[in-house]
């Protein structure tokens, strides 16, 4: 039977419970067999992140050691450089043939998916599963990813077995108000943030003393 691995790529400084609700929520609408978290080494279209890259690595193994579904994925981290989410698929592509590979993008980013390296050949890559949180409105996306939505655009998660790469879910999970910034400056305040991201993520932002200076 065909894997249907879930990918799931982000700065995670730090890791918090709204990526790991997001990746649980696509796990079950999507029908992923695994998902793997991809901390990024260096976000290109973003500030660099606080922690190292190997910190946010750490972050991802500890939030995900409790559960077989959820995997830390270090090919980003490994490459080092900018972390091009084209490069990744080729080379997750290339060590797993066969499967089929399903890239998680909050609605947000994938209404920035033109600003991206070489995005034309991210559905020749992967399947894209389109995560919305409820409200959230794609009035102003741009005509070209919305003709894209339509053209490779699939209705149930069977699809994505079916074929390897080139089809687009959209689905709608419920919202959690939480973000890494927020995390981040909480701590900078001094404020608990018990509950917004798994206990022994926070036991690690303790002992590296991570994020206590306002950015
Ligand atoms: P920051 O606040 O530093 O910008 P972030 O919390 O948005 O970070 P990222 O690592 O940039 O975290 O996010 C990775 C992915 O997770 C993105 O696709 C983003 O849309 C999604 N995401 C982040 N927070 C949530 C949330 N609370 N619910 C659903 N998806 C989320």
């Amino acid at each position: 039977m065909t894997r249907v691995i879930g990918l799931l790529g982000g700065t995670f400084d730090p890791i918090h419970h709204g990526h790991l609700r997001l990746a649980l929520e696509c796990a079950a609408m999507a029908g992923l067999t695994q998902t793997h978290l991809i901390p990024a080494h260096l976000p290109p279209l973003r500030a660099a992140p606080v922690a190292s890259a190997a910190q946010r690595l750490r972050m991802v193994e500890l939030a995900t050691a409790g559960d077989d579904s959820l995997r830390a994925d270090t090919v980003e981290v490994a490459r080092g450089g900018t972390s091009y989410t084209v490069d990744t698929l080729m080379a997750l592509r290339s060590a797993a043939p066969t499967d089929s590979l399903c890239l998680i993008l909050g609605q947000d980013a994938f209404l920035k998916l033109r600003a991206w390296r070489r995005w034309e050949q991210i559905l020749e890559l992967a399947h894209l599963v389109i995560a919305a949180r409820p409200g959230q409105d794609d009035a102003d996306m741009d005509p070209a990813l919305r003709q894209l939505q339509e053209r490779h655009g699939v209705t149930d998660a069977a699809a994505l077995q079916r074929h390897a790469v080139g089809g687009i879910l959209s689905i709608t999970i419920p919202a959690l108000d939480i973000s890494a910034t927020r995390i981040r400056l909480s701590i900078a305040a001094g404020r608990s943030v018990r509950f917004l991201t798994p206990e022994p993520v926070i036991q690690f932002i303790q002992q590296e003393a991570l994020y206590r200076n306002p950015a």
